[in-house]
Formats: structure tokens, C-alpha cells, sequence
């Protein structure tokens, strides 16, 4: 024990000596040796004289057993615990957790010193200084000034005073002037502090009260420095307090021998100095001081290598692997799923395309059968609409004929007459020409057109056809264009006309006129056909726009259905109600304007 004060050490041999004449055969007799390696700091002799009534209390304690003490310096024991040459290790607790994190050493009970009230808090570092010295007052004063301690891994004498000195702020390796590691024995160092050779010494804590109650020291040359206040702890310390040497077991000892150990030195009855042996510390406040001051088993936090920063950050690295392995598979996957769906979405438009691409031959040819059925249904009107500039044609020319053949040759009624052919014959070819461009098989194909004309056109070919029919019209000269196939549009128109024209026959009012109204809203035309038919019973108005519907003998019930699809195709809408005083139907239609495209 590093504290016995020389009565306490002389005591102590006299007890081993005691011990070995009381009980020669203990040592004498060929007991299983146990070895039991003690850090020497103070040299071979003192620890045989400090441990070895240890020694004798368990070899007393444990009678197949032979204790045996073997001194060594740090290197040495740290060596030995390694080989295996010993199977306990009493040592300071700095030096304990170094071979805790190598060599699996593990505590099984701490010193417990007189001057403390837990083994826990048992030593510090006391930084001793001449008292009339005022210009140090706190721990940061000692910037700038010559330093002594024992050495750089001496724990009381400079470890722990180290990590206080640095928490106040100072960096002991670079802010004093000198920091002079002096070694063995320290009371040097305090001497040198005395005689003013240096400014401050770093002590392990009660050494100075050791040395004032010695006589060594006058009481009123020394103090410590910035002392703090530990309630139950005897001496003045300049640090925090921890727990004091262990004795610990290594990996390969006897788990038995080990308990036998433990049990014997606790039930150990306290020297006459106080010294006794408690339940192991708990040493962690140690291993944290290590890992602060980047020391011991943390050394490896001062340089940075890949290695030191694995061990130190390895649970964040990691983590950061982790979720970078994460990130790279979502990514992949969502790579591989974006272009999967592209894929399927590129097909899904082709086939879209495909399909849009059929429906619309598919409504090319229905349109273009839908306007023949039309052509055909007006075929005998057009004949008889042919008919009349036919024979008006062959009236004129033989007049003319009978004019010539009887030598009336005056040019005038002559010129006249070939006049009123010519005119006949370009009102025949003006039927047969929008009868052609009605009947034309043409792809759809939008563009700005001028509905007012379309409809005009749809009206003139539908009244020609039918010069019986009075179709009532006045759009006035407004400007209304959009975006369509006029020949649709035509065929739209015509369609609703001969529907009311053939209602008004059923009904018998074909010579009623047929109201056709213009309307302009806001983004759209709209066109009425009205007429004063028979109308329809509420069963089959809900069929109207079914494709095959008909109620006529000779009728393909397409028409309606059809135009229905050409307006909608269109963006606009088309449907039909029963007039207000229940005499026929109104069917509309509504078309957006070309500045609207599909706002209908
Ligand atoms: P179709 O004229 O060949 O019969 P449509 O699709 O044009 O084919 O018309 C379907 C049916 O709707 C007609 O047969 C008729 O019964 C009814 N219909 C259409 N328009 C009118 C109308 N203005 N008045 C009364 N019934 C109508």
C-alpha cells in the first residue's frame, strides 16, 4: 500500500515475521504457488514490505495455497500479465484500466483508505505551491509557470491534475512554461517548490499532510493550490477524487481461487493505520479521464488513422453504412422501377395510340357510310333538284333552236337565253359539286373554319335536297370560328335537319318552318334545330342516342349517335329535349370556341 507511513510498514513486517515463525509450514509446505504481482514503485524492498501481510492473510486464509509477492515496474507487470506469470495483480488504478482493455484483468476489491469515506473517492492529484506565492489562486494561474510532476503516466501525480487543469482550460503539454517530470521519490519535488526552484509540484493527494505530520514540511510554507471541498476526505485536493488500487484477478486465474481471494480480503480486519480492503470500485470515471486526455488505451484518439477513427466513431460509421446501403438499394430500386414504368407507360401509350389510331378509321368510315345513308336518303330530292336547271336548260336551248330554225337570229333574246344556260348548267354543278365534297372519303382533319358558312352550306345542300321544307335561319354577320371538320359539322347539321324534317312529315307539317337559332355564350356556340314533329315517347327518349335506334321503316338509327360522337370528339356537347308545349323536339348542339379549345 503506497500510503504506510514507515510505523505502519514496520508494523506490517513485524506482522509477516510474526506471521512466519507463527506459522512456518505455511510458507515452508508445498502449497499450489499463487503469484501475486505488485506494481513497485517505490522499489523491490517496499513491496515486500507494504504487501506482505497480504500475503500472509490469504496464505493463511487459503491453506492449500502458497502466496507468493512479486515486485515489478509498470512495464514489467504489464508484461507479466500478459505472459501468464502471475494470477493476481495489484496495481494503480490508471494502470489497472490499461490491463482491463488488454488483457481482460478484473478487479475483485479496492483499497479502502482511512482518509476517505469511499474507496470510490480515495485519491486525487494535489498541486502544491509556496503559500506566500499570491500570484497563483485557481488552477488557471498556473499558465506561464515552471511545473513538476512524477511522470506522464504517473496518475495521481499527473493524470488526473492534467484533466482538471485542462477542464479549467489550460493545456498542461503547452500553456505552462515548463512542465518538468522529476519522477521518484516526489517528496523532491515538494522541496523544490520550497526552495522556489519551481512554482507548483503535482502530488498524489494526502502526500503533503503525510510530509507536514512527518516534520518533513513546515505546515506554513506549502498549500494546495485551489482546493476543492470533498465531503468525508480528509486531505486537500486540487482535482476530483477516484477510486483507489485495485487487486484484480486475470483471465486465465481460477474463477474458484478468485472468489476465495475476494471473500478472504474482505473479511481482512483493517490495519492499525485504517487500511482495508471493500468491494471492487467501479473504475469507469478512470477509463473516462483515459479517453479525455487521449492516454492509455485511448492513445491511438491522438493520431488519425483510419484505425483510430474506427474505433472511436465505428458505431457511426457504421450507421452512416448503413444508411448509405439503404440509400443505394432504395435508389437502385427506384431506378429500376422508373424505368420499368416508363417501359409498361410507353407501351400503354403505344397501344393507346394504336387503338386511338383504329377508332379513328373506324369513325372515318362509319362517317363516310353514315353521309352516303344520308346522300341516299336525299338521293330522289337531289334527283328532283337536278331536274329543274336540267330542264330549264333543255327549255332555253330549245327555244333557242326554234328561233334559229325560223331566222329569228335578233342577238338579244338569243344571248338571253344562253345566258339563263349557262347560269342553270352552274347551278347544276353546284349541287353535284357539294354533293361530291359531302360524299368524299376523306381522313377528319381539323381546322379554323368559319361555323356561320358551314352551317350556311349544311342549310343550302339540306334545302336543295328538300325545296318542300322551310328551315327558318338568321345567324346575322358574327364573326365565329373553330376548330373542326367542316364535312362533319355538315354532316352534324344535316342530320338534325331531315330527323326534324321526317318528325314534321309523321306529324304532318312538313311545310311548318324548322328553326334553326344561333347562340354565343361565353366560351362556346351554340345551334338549335327545332322543329314541331311528332316528338318522342318518354321510353324511347332514353334510348335517342343508342347507335341503332330507330323508329323508321327504312331508318339506320346511326344518324344520332354518331353526330353525338363528331361534337363530343369536338369538345362540345349534343342533346335534345321535348319542347315546352309538347309539339316536337329540340335537339342542340354546343361547339368552344377556337380561342377555348375543349372549354365547353
Ligand atoms: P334514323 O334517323 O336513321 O332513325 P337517328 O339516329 O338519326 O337515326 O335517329 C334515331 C331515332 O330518333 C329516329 O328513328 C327517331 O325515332 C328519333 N328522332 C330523331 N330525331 C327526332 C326528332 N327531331 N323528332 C322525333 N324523333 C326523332
Amino acid at each position: 500500500m503506497i500510503f504506510l507511513r514507515p510505523l505502519c510498514r514496520l508494523g506490517a513486517v513485524l506482522l509477516g515475521a510474526f506471521l512466519f515463525v507463527l506459522l512456518p509450514a505455511s510458507d515452508a509446505h508445498a502449497g499450489t504457488p499463487v503469484r501475486i504481482g505488485v506494481l513497485a514503485y517505490k522499489g523491490a524492498e517496499a513491496v515486500q514490505e507494504d504487501w506482505s501481510h497480504v500475503r500472509n492473510w490469504l496464505t493463511d486464509a487459503i491453506p492449500d495455497h502458497r502466496f507468493i509477492l512479486l515486485d515489478f515496474d509498470q512495464a514489467g507487470l504489464t508484461r507479466a500479465v500478459h505472459d501468464q506469470s502471475i494470477d493476481f495483480v495489484i496495481t494503480s488504478s490508471g494502470h489497472y484500466v490499461a490491463l482491463e482493455h488488454s488483457d481482460g484483468a478484473s478487479r475483485i476489491a479496492t483499497i479502502a483508505s482511512p482518509w476517505a469515506l469511499s474507496p470510490a473517492q480515495s485519491i486525487g492529484s494535489a498541486i502544491v505551491v509556496r503559500n506566500e506565492d499570491a500570484r497563483l489562486q485557481a488552477l488557471t494561474d498556473l499558465a506561464g509557470k515552471h511545473v513538476l510532476a512524477v511522470a506522464p503516466d504517473a496518475f495521481g501525480g499527473f493524470q488526473i491534475a492534467a484533466r482538471d487543469v485542462r477542464q479549467a482550460g489550460i493545456d498542461p503539454e503547452q500553456d505552462f512554461a515548463q512542465l518538468e517530470f522529476s519522477g521518484f521519490p516526489l517528496q523532491n519535488m515538494v522541496h523544490a517548490v520550497r526552495a522556489g526552484r519551481a512554482d507548483a509540484a503535482i502530488i498524489r493527494t494526502c502526500m503533503l499532510e503525510q510530509m507536514i505530520s512527518n516534520g518533513e514540511i513546515d505546515a506554513s510554507a506549502l498549500r494546495v493550490l485551489a482546493p476543492i471541498a470533498v465531503q468525508g476526505f480528509r486531505c486537500q485536493t486540487s482535482s476530483r477524487l477516484y477510486p483507489d488500487w485495485p487487486i484484480a484477478a486475470l483471465r486465465h486465474t481460477p474463477a474458484q481461487l478468485s472468489k476465495q481471494v475476494a471473500i478472504a480480503l474482505l473479511r481482512m480486519p483493517a490495519t492499525a493505520q485504517g487500511y482495508s480492503w471493500a468491494v471492487a470500485a467501479d473504475y469507469q470515471v478512470v477509463d473516462t479521464l483515459f479517453r479525455e486526455l487521449k492516454i492509455g488505451p485511448y492513445a491511438y484518439l491522438r493520431q488519425w488513422t483510419f484505425e483510430g477513427l474506427l474505433r472511436l466513431y465505428w458505431g457511426w460509421l457504421l450507421l452512416i453504412l448503413a444508411v448509405l446501403v439503404i440509400w443505394a438499394v432504395h435508389t437502385v430500386r427506384v431506378e429500376y422501377l422508373v424505368s420499368r414504368r416508363t417501359r409498361d407507360l410507353r407501351t400503354a401509350q403505344e397501344q393507346q395510340r394504336l387503338m386511338a389510331e383504329q377508332a379513328r378509321v373506324h369513325q372515318s368510315t362509319l362517317d363516310h357510310t353514315a353521309r352516303l345513308a344520308i346522300l341516299g336518303e336525299m338521293a330522289s330530292a337531289i334527283a328532283h333538284e337536278l331536274n329543274q336547271p336540267l330542264a330549264a336548260i333543255g327549255n332555253f336551248a330549245r327555244g333557242m333552236a326554234r328561233r334559229i330554225a325560223a331566222d329569228r337570229l335578233e342577238p338579244a333574246p338569243l344571248l338571253d337565253g344562253a345566258s339563263e344556260i349557262v347560269t342553270q348548267s352552274e347551278r347544276a354543278a353546284s349541287i353535284i359539286r357539294s354533293i361530291r365534297t359531302f360524299a368524299q372519303k376523306t381522313a377528319s382533319e381539323q381546322k379554323s373554319v368559319d361555323l356561320i358558312t358551314v352551317l350556311e352550306q349544311a342549310i343550302t345542300l339540306f334545302s336543295g335536297a328538300h325545296p318542300h321544307a322551310q328551315v327558318s335561319w338568321q345567324p346575322g354577320a358574327v364573326p365565329a370560328t373553330v376548330m373542326a371538320d367542316p364535312l362533319q359539322i355538315q354532316q352534324v347539321m344535316l342530320n338534325l335537319l331531315k330527323n326534324a324534317l321526317d318528325a314534321q312529315q309523321a306529324a304532318g307539317r312538313v311545310h311548318e318552318p324548322i328553326e334553326v337559332q344561333f347562340r354565343i355564350d361565353a366560351s362556346s356556340y351554340c345551334i338549335s334545330v327545332r322543329d314541331c314533329g311528332c316528338g318522342l315517347a318518354p321510353e324511347q327518349f332514353t334510348r335517342l342516342f343508342e347507335p341503332f335506334f330507330t323508329t323508321k321503316p327504312e331508318g339506320l338509327g346511326l344518324g344520332l349517335s354518331l353526330s353525338k360522337g363528331i361534337i363530343e370528339s369536338l369538345g362540345g356537347t349534343l342533346a335534345a329535349a321535348a319542347n315546352d308545349d309538347n309539339a316536337g323536339l329540340t335537339v342542340w348542339f354546343s361547339l368552344p370556341k377556337e380561342e377555348f379549345p375543349g372549354a365547353v
